[in-house]
């Protein structure tokens, strides 16, 4: 059997349909924020590149993206060094405390700190490079077993120890609701991380900028309650999923 996956046509395909995909986006966004009553460059963009080779990112760099997001430090060490332009990278994976030195290397902002051992862990990394990390407390918003992310009573009770870490700087929240076919359904999800971003603006004295919410399906509902930050993959490069099983099925039927 013929080999279905060329890298090669892949990235030129995407490169064509790329600029079109950011174009409705972006439209998407402008309206989203339209309705919202808010300022359409109130909301960015971030591309969420897992899994996209170095070639994808470095098109979508040319087409005017500059802020992406990568899921597992690993890949991300490997291939940020490999996409050219002036970008910018965000940590939205879960992250292990035996990784907290590369990613503070790596990244600009880690969007999902989810306890007091990894912030610490940060703390201490980040003090060891000198820098200071801006970070996002990653909420459970839906209390799904199965997710990593605070519980919204426990990311209070622990805000005022975390704030207290010198090389972090709390910049807002983030949530990843339960996936549903239907965007609506993830507005609840939406809306309560935004009380608790008010809940915590009151227990710190200080307004938090940030809240990271919303993914290809649902990025509009999550605009319209309050999302600075949309990290969208699918919706920009095409299903993640697809690839990967064509490029499997092509690699099996070689042996
Ligand atoms: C993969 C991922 C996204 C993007 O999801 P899409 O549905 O492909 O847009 C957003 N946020 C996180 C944390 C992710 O892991």
């Amino acid at each position: 059997m013929e080999r279905i996956y060329d890298s090669r046509f892949t990235i030129y395909d995407c490169r064509m349909s790329l600029a079109e995909n950011i174009e409705t986006i972006q439209r998407q966004i402008d309206a989203a924020c339209q309705r919202a009553g808010r300022a359409p460059d109130s909301v960015t963009l971030l591309a969420v590149a897992k899994t996209q080779p170095p070639e994808v990112v470095t098109a979508a760099a040319a087409l005017g993206l500059t802020l992406f997001g990568e899921n597992k430090v690993q890949e991300a060490k490997a291939k940020i060094p490999l996409c050219s332009g002036r970008l910018r990278w965000h940590f939205i994976g879960h992250l292990q405390s035996n990784k907290c030195r590369d990613a503070i290397e790596l990244f600009e902002m880690i969007q999902s700190v989810d306890s007091l051992l990894l912030a610490q862990e940060l703390n201490k990394r980040a003090e060891q490079a000198s820098k200071t990390m801006p970070i996002l407390l990653e909420v459970n918003a839906a209390g799904e077993g199965s997710k990593f992310g605070y519980a919204p009573e426990r990311l209070l009770a622990e805000l005022k120890e975390l704030n207290a870490l010198p090389r972090l700087e709390i910049q807002g929240l983030m949530t990843v609701p339960p996936w549903s076919p239907e965007p609506e359904k993830s507005r609840p999800h939406f809306r309560r991380l935004r009380e608790l971003k008010v809940q915590c603006e009151h227990i710190l004295g200080a307004p938090l900028p940030h809240l990271s919410m919303g993914m290809s399906g649902d990025f509009e509902v999550a605009i319209e309650e309050g999302a600075t930050l949309v990290r969208i993959g699918t919706a920009l490069f095409g299903p993640r999923l697809a690839a990967k099983r064509a490029a499997t099925a092509g690699t099996a039927s070689e042996t």
